[in-house]
């Protein structure tokens, strides 16, 4: 067929004018337009699930190579084994419950401070690195 645009000929659906760039079939043109926007949306939700504060403290601790790297966390520290649990690493969160059942409460001043101190690196081991233990 030929594009009403420029008479050259395109391809018989052809979507836009490979020669005068023109949108030949608006309503196709846009499906696809919104299918790519969706996807695009969902990636960038993805990103968002990850806050600011994170990806700031996650940069730190690339440019330090992925070493230990002390990032006070507040929310670590007053929550340590809950804070642990819900942001998905099972493993440290269960190993601190199973201490503080074990000693009464007696170490949970040690596990804040430790979330405090090791939780945003441990979150970054899991989200960036993919592992979750020591
Ligand atoms: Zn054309």
């Amino acid at each position: 067929m030929k594009c009403p645009f420029c008479s050259e000929d395109v391809a018989e659906n052809a979507i836009k004018c490979r020669h005068c760039g023109s949108v030949i079939d608006k309503v196709k043109f846009n499906k696809v337009n919104n299918e790519i926007s969706d996807v695009a949306r969902a990636a960038e939700l993805e990103e968002v699930g990850l806050s600011d504060y994170y990806k700031t403290s996650f940069e730190k601790i690339d440019k330090n190579n992925g070493e230990f790297t002390v990032v006070f966390n507040w929310a670590a520290f007053v929550f340590s084994g809950f804070w642990y649990l819900y942001k998905g690493m099972w493993g440290k969160g269960a190993v601190m419950f199973a201490l503080v059942l074990l000693f009464g409460g007696l170490p949970a001043p040690l596990f804040w401070i430790y979330a405090g101190i090791a939780g945003t690196y441990d979150y970054y081991l899991l989200r960036v690195k993919g592992k979750q233990m020591w």
